[in-house]
């Protein structure tokens, strides 16, 4: 037993913790115990899920050796019940049991329900928060919401610290946690964040309104929880152990942006150029949450995506020339009084990659398409002095951005009998591996065409011309290139732009790998599911110790 429990709750103080820590999971101790050996030397906060062990309190005491031989380590027990989100299906006497043994087993921190901490005697739980430091936690499934009183209530019991974990259903909820956080961090060890797709803002500056230390996932794949970001990733790419009270924000906003690459490359330039400042993925479903945050954070500047690029105009103080021209802001700035200045760098992502390549006074472009990406070439490579041509599959879209443009409208039809310098594609036509393409090989009379679709690097379009061995630019160039014109507007910096091309590369390069691995195993469980589905008479197959297991990880609890 400890000495008392305010020394011992010393020991544990936030600046002796990491600010990541590191749920882990495993289906029996021996796989707990690999896969914590594995991260134990970059990850020094690691939390045991013993509630996914078939037998906890049998399986402590193979997990006893580990851990005394990690004493750079400290481990958090939880053994969390299915009531509150969890898999362990015993009483509350029964987990309190096995936080006991934990704390034998040189466990130093244990979580605790709330729910399991109120139905247990004061003399219990007192007798466990000398044994071990104690985690009293609540988690809310649903909501952000009444916050102070759940506090208010968990602040009753013992505890070292007092954990809130809730659900961001808008952006606005990852405001209310860090309020939350900075109200009560005076007074208490708290731990505090948002879980769900856009409970990100709390999970990487929850740390710097209060929140002792966050959660990570150990890999990509492994999450306990929606939204939850691997650990490493919150280390390399959102740099958390750097995150201060001075650290400007900076984040893409649209509905949808999870699989947005910005936040890599933007991540990458400000490390590489040592900017203070992080920038996040904001999953806006409406403008109003998202303008709600640009103030109250506050953020210092927006890459602005689908479906907000005209929306937002309304919100700017002022833009440029071209952005009112083109009726489309892609770049926002917050001024120190909040006003909004709005910028459109899609311009010269399409106008960089050429003229590094061409003169444009004069060259003859071809763009198809007439949406958002088609407009901003034709007004940026006009005030470059190409002539410029439209077609568009609806042909009175088309004809209205050459009228607005002053550029030509061409038929589709007369594309073939017209020679270019330059075909732009600006439709999402090949995107995600699709074999389409915007126009057929013998339309291809060009020496440059420019595919804007930069998923996957290899479209079918860049693929077609490559075989008729015209030059091709892949729609990465203007991916970093608008990227790097933002870094230069937030920062005044000459944006890193190598830098840039390279982790998006590679994260390109990363996820077709993560893709043809899923493929396969789409398919074999498409060929499983055909399998169990073919006479009514024949009975259904038993589940498998695996599929079992996956169903379970995938209902289990969240942070
Ligand atoms: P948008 O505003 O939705 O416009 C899409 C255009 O594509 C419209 O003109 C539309 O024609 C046409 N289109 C859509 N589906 C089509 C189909 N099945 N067949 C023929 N035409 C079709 O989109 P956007 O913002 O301009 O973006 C266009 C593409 O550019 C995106 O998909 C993206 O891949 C790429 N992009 C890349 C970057 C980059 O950094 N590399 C930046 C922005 C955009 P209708 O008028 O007939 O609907």
């Amino acid at each position: 037993m400890r000495e008392s429990a305010s020394a011992y709750a010393s020991r544990i103080r936030r600046f002796r913790l990491p600010r990541v820590c590191i749920a882990v999971v495993g289906g029996d101790a021996a796989t707990m115990v690999e896969r914590a050996e594995s991260l134990v030397r970059d990850n020094h906060l690691i939390e045991l899920r013993l509630d996914y062990l078939p037998q906890p309190l049998a399986a402590l005491a193979k997990l006893k050796n580990f851990i005394e031989l990690h004493p750079e380590a400290t481990f958090i027990a939880t053994c969390r019940r299915a009531a509150n989100g969890g898999k362990f299906k015993g009483t509350v006497a029964a987990q309190l049991a096995i936080l006991r043994k934990a704390a034998d087993m040189g466990f130093q921190l244990a979580d605790l329900e709330l729910q399991s901490a109120s139905s247990l005697k004061a003399n219990e739980l007192r007798d466990l928060y000398d044994r071990i430091g104690l985690i009293v936690s609540y988690h809310d499934f649903r909501a952000t919401k009444k916050l102070d009183d759940q506090l208010a209530t968990m602040s009753k019991f013992p505890a070292d610290f007092y954990k809130l974990v809730s659900t961001a259903t808008n952006l606005h909820d990852n405001v209310v946690m860090m309020k939350f956080l900075e109200a009560h961090a005076g007074s208490h060890e708290m731990v505090g964040l948002c879980m769900g797709e856009q409970g990100i803002i709390s999970r990487v500056l929850g740390v710097r309104a209060g929140s002792v230390f966050t959660f990570g996932a150990a890999v990509r794949g492994e999450e306990t929880a929606p939204g939850q970001v691997p650990a490493g990733e919150l280390r390399d790419v959102y740099r958390i152990d750097m995150v201060d009270q001075a650290t400007q924000v900076y984040g893409v906003a649209g509905d949808p942006v999870a699989h947005s690459l910005s936040p890599v490359m933007m991540n990458a330039a400000f490390r590489r150029e040592t900017v203070n400042a992080v920038y996040l993925a904001l999953h806006a479903k409406t403008l109003k949450d998202l303008l709600a945050c640009v103030q109250e954070i506050p953020i210092r500047g927006l890459s602005v995506t689908m479906p907000y690029k005209q929306e937002i105009l309304d919100a700017l103080e002022n833009s440029d020339a071209l952005t009112r021209q083109i009726g489309a802001c892609n770049t926002v700035v917050r001024g120190a009084g909040g006003q909004l200045y709005g910028f459109n760098t899609d311009v010269a992502g399409i106008t960089v990659p050429l003229e590094q390549r061409m003169s444009l006074s004069g060259a003859r472009v071809l763009i198809v398409g007439a949406g958002g990406a088609a407009r901003a070439g034709a007004f940026g490579l006009k005030a470059k002095g190409a002539e410029v041509f439209i077609t568009n599959r609806t042909p009175e879209k088309g004809q209205s951005l050459a009228r607005s443009a002053k550029a030509k409208y061409l038929k589709r039809a007369d594309v073939a009998k017209q020679q270019f310098d330059v075909i732009i594609n600006a439709t999402p036509l090949g995107m995600n591996g699709s074999k389409q393409t915007p126009l057929h090989e013998n339309e291809l009379n060009t020496k440059y065409v420019f595919d804007l679709v930069y998923t996957p690097a290899e479209t079918a379009l860049i693929k077609m011309a490559r075989s008729r061995e015209l030059q091709v630019i892949p729609g990465l160039e203007m991916f970093v290139q608008q990227g790097a014109r933002q870094f230069e507007i937030w920062t005044g910096k000459p944006a890193p732009i190598a830098e840039m091309g390279y982790v998006v590369t590679k994260a390109l390069e990363r996820r077709a790998a993560e893709e043809a691995f899923e493929e396969p195993k789409a398919a074999a469980h498409g060929a499983a599911k055909k399998s169990t589905q073919v006479s009514p008479t024949r009975s259904a197959p038993k589940k498998s110790a695996k599929t079992s297991r996956s169903n379970a990880k995938a209902s289990n609890s969240k942070r």
